[in-house]
């Protein structure tokens, strides 16, 4: 088993849990929020197991791709050399029912079926296979990891995986007699290649840098109650510890993913930290860790 494409939190997902730290969300974008941090936990469960594969295979984690303008989503793509095995992962709890090709909550909501997405995605795969000059069969399922989770009525010819099924899942699949090439290896570098950041797709709630509370968080429990003592940031709430470097670090981290076309100044992320008083501190610690860039009489840093 290679990994050829590691799962990371998407833009959109790091943002968010920045933004719900520095500002209040509205009960929609919270709502949001937690379901996509719900969804990653979901995938970073499954990853346990796939992870666990010895078959010789190529797993790619979280692909986003285009073809013919539709963009698709794929959790986790595994290429075996005769089968490639595309997972849509579902973090659902609780108990929810089927009928007439609809999934329904028990008071009677009606949900996104996760098999619509799965019928797409396999169509825009399909195409883009072919595409690429391939012609591999796709064999995809929907993965329900949470233990919790219950479908009543679900059909039995639908590829539908259930928690207590995922396990002997992937048993079946590390069972092939998989011997990978040369074009399933380029295949995945391939699909690597095409792979987009999903930063222009998402919604996030509009912010400005006014809006935002300053201060650097907690890396454990995101509070704002850290306070300096020499080299260290400590955490008034959880006790972490974290070196003034790291955390100034972390901080302008999260300044350019929230303010991608800003200019980093010292002058902005002494702000931005607001609990590091020396503006010198700031600017060494900016100097050594990022690019240094010269522009007119000032300088910024990327
Ligand atoms: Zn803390």
């Amino acid at each position: 088993m290679i990994i050829g494409k590691p799962r990371t939190e998407s833009t959109t997902l790091k943002a968010l849990k920045f933004l719900n730290t520095r500002m209040s969300l509205s009960e929609e974008d919270k709502r949001y929020y937690l379901n996509l941090l719900k969804g990653y936990e979901g995938e970073i469960m499954f990853d346990s197991m796939t992870e666990k594969l010895e078959c010789d295979c190529i797993i790619l984690n979280d692909l986003l791709l285009e073809v013919n303008n539709s963009t698709f989503q794929i959790d986790t793509l595994i290429i075996t050399s005769e089968i490639i095995y595309p997972f849509e992962v579902k973090n659902n709890s609780g108990d929810y029912y089927y009928e007439s090709d609809k999934m329904y909550t028990m008071n009677k909501i009606e949900i996104n079926n996760p098999l619509n997405q799965l019928r797409k995605n396999n169509s825009l795969l399909n195409r883009l296979l072919h595409l690429l000059g391939h012609k591999l069969p796709i064999v995809d399922s929907v993965v329900f990891i949470n233990p919790e989770f219950t479908l009543y009525q679900a059909p039995m010819d639908l590829p539908l995986i259930f928690p207590g099924q995922v396990h002997r899942t992937l048993q079946k699949v590390d069972a092939t007699q998989s011997k990978l090439t040369r074009q399933h290896k380029l295949l995945a570098e391939k699909l690597v290649s095409l792979h987009m950041d999903d930063s222009r797709f998402s919604k996030l709630p509009s912010y400005n840098y006014h809006s935002l509370r300053k201060g650097i968080v907690c890396k454990n429990c995101h509070s704002f109650l850290v306070s300096i003592s020499g080299s260290a940031c400590i955490c008034q709430n959880c006790h972490t510890k974290e070196s003034v470097t790291e955390a100034v670090i972390r901080s302008a981290n999260e300044f350019q993913l929230l303010f991608p076309n800003e200019k980093m100044t010292t002058g902005l992320i002494h702000d931005w930290c607001k609990i590091v008083s020396s503006k010198k501190r700031i600017s060494r610690i900016l100097q050594k860790n990022f690019k240094q860039i010269y522009l007119n009489r000032w300088t910024y840093f990327k």
